[in-house]
């Protein structure tokens, strides 16, 4: 499928394909894209979610209030987009690891796959909740 229709690798999308792709270390994928990630600032193509929420880039399951648009991002509000942003998934990967105790699988087809199994990880955590990863259900299967 993947083949033959444009499918953008990112959300649930990656449990579904990501299997069937070339595996890295999420050490290795890190090493390849040390920057922040410029794509959240793409506004060539956007979604709105169920709830009005702004979702960046094509990065599904994150999310950006409606009012909050516009101005600089709070990072105590966006502690994960703001990360993202500057640092990439990089950055990600250690506030999860050090902050949560994230422990990586032994490979990911992308990095939009490792941020994805991060953000699931943060998400399903009973003693945590981010703002910023919605809408709510999409973390809820997989
Ligand atoms: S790593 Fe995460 S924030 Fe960066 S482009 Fe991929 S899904 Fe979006």
């Amino acid at each position: 499928m993947p083949q033959r229709y444009w499918i953008s690798n990112g959300g649930r999308a990656l449990e579904t394909f990501g299997a069937y792709l070339p595996q890295k270390p999420a050490e290795h994928l890190i090493s390849e894209h040390s920057g922040g990630c410029r794509e959240l600032a793409n506004t060539a193509h956007f979604h709105i979610d169920l709830d009005g929420n702004y979702l960046p880039g094509l990065c599904a399951g994150l999310a950006i209030q409606r009012d909050d648009l516009g101005s600089p991002l709070s990072t105590e509000k966006y502690p994960l987009l703001s990360r993202l942003y500057a640092g990439g998934i990089g950055a990600l990967f250690r506030y999860a690891t050090n902050e949560f105790g994230f422990v990586p699988a032994a490979g990911y087809a992308l990095k939009c796959h490792l941020c994805y199994d991060i953000r699931h990880f943060l998400a399903l955590g009973e003693d945590r909740r981010f703002e910023e990863l919605q809408p709510e259900g999409h973390y809820l299967y997989g």
